[in-house]
């Protein structure tokens, strides 16, 4: 329709210009196609005669046989022409002309043009209840091309609602991958924190066992000489005197105490006095026995504990290790440094009560061997 809204002339110029390009090529089915395009914008420009005349030339020009889609068009545009000419008889010839094509070629546009020019024409002719049938077949037509419209934008929309439901669910299904992902990162983290804790935990408790044994060995050994200190003599004494009693085993213990000790200190400086405890506590371990044992109980002063002996024994014991001591100089910076102890004896026997009963007794012979003259046993 936007035909009628431009100058004709300009309208039909290249219609024209098709036709002649047609004639020029000796085309005759493109020639009946410019011929029926001019019939159908002459009607629409409401120039009958120029309408039919072209649509008789559509007719006329197509080769039998060449083209069904031209002739069924240029059939059904020559009864348009006709009944706009209100010729009902010869529009119906027409139609009825290419009625066979049109059927065979199933395109439901020009079926519809078809029974809408059939309906005219009938109209025309006074037939009126066949005129009715193909209008309503036309309508029915219409239905059905509209219902397939329909159907086909529904399918265009179902389409896009698909796409956008998947859209979303993609969405979905990503956030939750996302989700999952930030899960796993945490999971991961926290067993990490985790073996992180309790390596610490591992580290720490370690090194506390570590710190408590060292602590405990600081509390129980001398640092000087290596020997147990004042405390593990105690412990160990008390326990050796329990065996010794349950057992009824012989235990004595010899009091050592260095000779004129301050001396050493005054004389050499007390770092050679320190090196004159460490040598005596090594030549004192190198006279025991096994299962004989010394401590240092403080200054420079030394027990020495030798369960299952007796007095005579331990006496002999105490002997040797005074001559040890005195036929072992030390040597320090300013050369040899002769060291004596001097030993005094306690013996196990029915009377002794506690171990500190049998250490006073040594210590009490210990000062009658100073008395005495030093470097001497006193048992
Ligand atoms: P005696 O023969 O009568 O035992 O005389 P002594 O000099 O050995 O006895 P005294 O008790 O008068 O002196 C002990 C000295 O031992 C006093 C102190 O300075 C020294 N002494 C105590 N502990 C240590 C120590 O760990 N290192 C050093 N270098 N000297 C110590
Ligand atoms: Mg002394
Ligand atoms: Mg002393």
């Amino acid at each position: 329709m936007r035909l009628v809204a431009v100058e004709p002339g300009p309208a039909l110029e290249p219609l024209r210009e098709a036709l002649v390009a047609a004639q020029e090529m000796n085309d005759p089915v493109g020639m009946s196609y410019a011929e029926s395009s001019l019939s159908r914008a002459h009607l629409m420009l409401g120039q009958l005669a120029d309408a039919l005349r072209h649509a008789r030339r559509a007719v006329e020009l197509l080769p039998p046989g060449a083209d069904p889609v031209q002739a069924a068009h240029a059939g059904i545009g020559l009864a348009a022409a006709l009944n706009a000419q209100r010729q009902g008889a010869a529009a119906l010839a027409a139609l009825d002309a290419v009625a066979a094509t049109v059927a065979a070629l199933d395109r439901p546009a020009m079926r519809r043009s078809e029974l809408r020019e059939r309906a005219q024409a009938l109209a025309l002719l006074g037939r009126w209840s066949e005129a009715y049938g193909a209008m309503n077949a036309k309508l029915e037509l219409d239905d059905s091309l509209e219902r397939d419209r329909q159907s086909a934008q529904a399918a265009r929309l179902r389409g896009q609602f698909n796409r956008e439901r998947d859209m979303a669910s993609l969405g979905a299904l990503r956030s939750r991958q996302a989700l999952d992902q930030q899960l796993l990162h945490t999971q991961t983290a926290a067993i990490g924190l985790g073996a992180l804790l309790f390596t610490l935990l591992t580290v720490f408790a370690v090194r506390k066992g570590l710190q408590a044994r060292a602590l405990h060995r600081l509390a129980m050994v001398d640092e000087l000489t290596g020997l147990p200190n004042r405390r593990a003599v105690q412990q160990r004494l008390a326990d050796a005197f329990r065996q010794a009693r349950r057992q009824r085993q012989s235990l004595s213990l010899l009091m050592v105490d260095l000779d004129r000790f301050k001396a050493v200190n005054d004389t050499h400086g007390h770092a050679v006095g320190d090196q004159v405890l460490r040598h005596v506590a090594q030549v004192l371990a190198g006279v025991l026995r096994s299962g004989d044992w010394a401590g240092r109980l403080g200054g420079e002063e030394f027990l020495v504990v030798l369960p299952g002996a007796a007095a005579a024994q331990a006496a002999d014991v105490a002997e040797r290790m005074r001559r040890a001591v005195a036929e072992s100089p030390c040597i320090g910076p300013a050369g040899p440094l002769p060291v004596t102890v001097s030993i005094g004896v306690g013996a196990l026997d029915d009377a002794a009560q506690s171990a500190d009963e049998l250490v006073d007794r040594a210590d009490v012979l210990l000062y009658r061997a100073k008395r005495e003259g030093r470097n001497l046993v006193c048992a």
